[in-house]
């Protein structure tokens, strides 16, 4: 792998306090009271905002916009060759610095690993395609990536492409107007489950006892964890095999517990693994998603996506052990003995391809309304957009009063007319 010299973080200003915050670098912007317009967890506005983006709100009557959000095309892919340390084959990185090759941007805004923990997140612009190389790779945790907005702005960027998770991506949308740029891409991941960097590690020492060894770890749609260490082996390990009962309980921040877009909705293009079956997903917005995929269409091998099961009743279970847990009963723990056995039998019988994702999308959906109705109520209301009470229908969970927004019963109605025909 090309190292170059690396890259730098410029100071970064301090930001006051927020509750429910990823921390995305709006707070540290010269205007800290840009959140209130721009973030996820105050009074998101998806249907405004998709239509600014994308020409239209999702279309709750095509397939799979409830789950999924607008989109024009859904692929399986993999990049060929895939690229040593990305996280999968490293499609993100590669639309990023084709941009650069083409001098289509003048420079992108990412995520560079900290030079003391590889798994910390930190902020960069990237002006030389080489280095889009350094870029590779997951690290779980928040970093203010939007906070270099303003020294991008300065140094005279005008052309700029943005990868992202998904509370970034809503940040930037939101202010995309006011920001000024000629020309943004908008390159976004899925995400779930994240947390704070240090809280990370205490997860990683329970899975080895030499921690500092693991190089990557990755949740696979196959319901394995896969573990990398820095000789080569390879380790996997079954979900319902992972520690995950001796996690303290404040492990996932509540922003990921009741984060409520899990695709990354706003972005040009989305690229993540869920709905790949083993390959990576990509989900293609917009005219600036399909210009894009143009870039690197010839080094991407590209198939159709594959549904395989059904996911009402694992997600019906999850639900109900969300709900047992969020109320404070003790969860519905499975017997030792049957671990193994279900360990192998879920990649086998349980959903896969674009069921798997829709599966994880309603689950992220039920936890966003039973973890905010538990922990603070008097924001469900602004911070639960209709889609997500549609997606929580088929398993008994409405608005309660003064919990939904207005259109939420019709959009749900709606919803279960189309899931009832699926
Ligand atoms: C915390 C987290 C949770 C995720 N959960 C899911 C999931 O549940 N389902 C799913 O399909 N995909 C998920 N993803 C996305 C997935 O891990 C891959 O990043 C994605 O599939 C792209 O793979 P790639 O090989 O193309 O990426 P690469 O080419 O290796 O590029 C990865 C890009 O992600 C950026 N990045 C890495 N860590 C962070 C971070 N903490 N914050 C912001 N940007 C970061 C890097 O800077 C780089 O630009 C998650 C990503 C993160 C960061
Ligand atoms: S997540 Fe971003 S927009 Fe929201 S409060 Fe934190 S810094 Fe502000
Ligand atoms: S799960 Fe949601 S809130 Fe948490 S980091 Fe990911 S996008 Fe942000």
């Amino acid at each position: 792998m090309s190292k170059s010299v690396e890259l730098v973080t410029p100071p970064l200003r301090e930001g006051p306090y927020r509750s429910l915050c990823t921390d995305c670098g709006v707070s540290r912007l010269e205007d800290p009271t840009l959140c209130g317009k721009a973030c996820q967890f105050i009074a998101p506005d998806y249907p405004a905002l998709e239509t600014r983006v994308h020409g239209r709100p999702r279309d709750i009557t095509r397939p799979d916009e409830l789950h999924f959000g607008p989109f024009r095309a859904m692929y399986r892919a993999a990049l060929n060759p895939s690229r040593e340390g990305a996280q999968w084959t490293g499609i993100t990185t590669r639309l990023a610095e084709v941009l650069l090759e083409r001098s289509l941007v003048d420079a992108v805004l990412t995520m560079a690993p900290d030079p003391d923990d590889q798994w910390r997140p930190r902020p960069v612009l990237v002006t030389n395609a080489k280095d889009m190389a350094q870029c590779r790779g997951m690290r779980m945790g928040f970093a203010p990536l939007l906070a270099l907005l303003e020294p991008a702005r300065e140094k005279g960027y005008r052309r700029l492409a943005i990868i992202g998770i998904p509370c970034q991506v809503h940040a930037l949308r939101a202010l995309e107007a006011e920001l000024g740029f000629e020309r943004l891409y908008v390159i976004g991941t899925p995400c779930s489950d994240n947390t704070e960097t240090d809280k990370f590690h205490t997860f990683l020492n329970l899975l080895d006892a030499k921690p500092e060894t693991i190089t990557y770890l990755e949740f696979k749609a196959d319901y394995h964890v896969e573990l990398r260490y820095n000789d080569g082996r390879v380790r996997l390990i079954p979900f319902l095999k992972l520690p995950i009962s001796k996690l303290p309980q404040d492990f996932f921040p509540l922003t990921c517990r009741t984060c409520v877009d899990y695709t990354n909705v706003l972005a040009d293009i989305t690229v993540g693994y869920m709905g790949g079956t083993g390959a990576q997903w990509l989900i293609i917005r917009n005219a600036r998603g399909e210009e894009l995929l143009t870039h690197i269409q010839r080094e991407l091998v590209l198939s159709a996506p594959v549904s395989v099961g059904k996911r009402a009743s694992s997600v019906k279970g999850f639900v109900e052990n969300v709900r047992r847990a969020a109320g404070g009963l003790p969860l519905r723990a499975m017997p030792d003995f049957m671990r193994p056995i279900m360990g192998w039998l879920m990649p086998r019988i349980g959903p896969r391809g674009l069921e798997f994702a829709r599966t994880r999308v309603e689950m992220k959906a039920a936890e966003t309304v039973l973890h905010l109705r538990r922990a603070v109520p008097r924001r469900m209301r602004s911070m639960i957009p209709d889609h997500i009470w549609a997606l929580v229908k088929p398993y008994g969970l409405e608005p309660e009063p003064g919990e939904a927004r207005s259109g939420a019963t019709r959009e749900s109605a709606r919803a279960v007319d189309t899931f009832e025909k699926i």
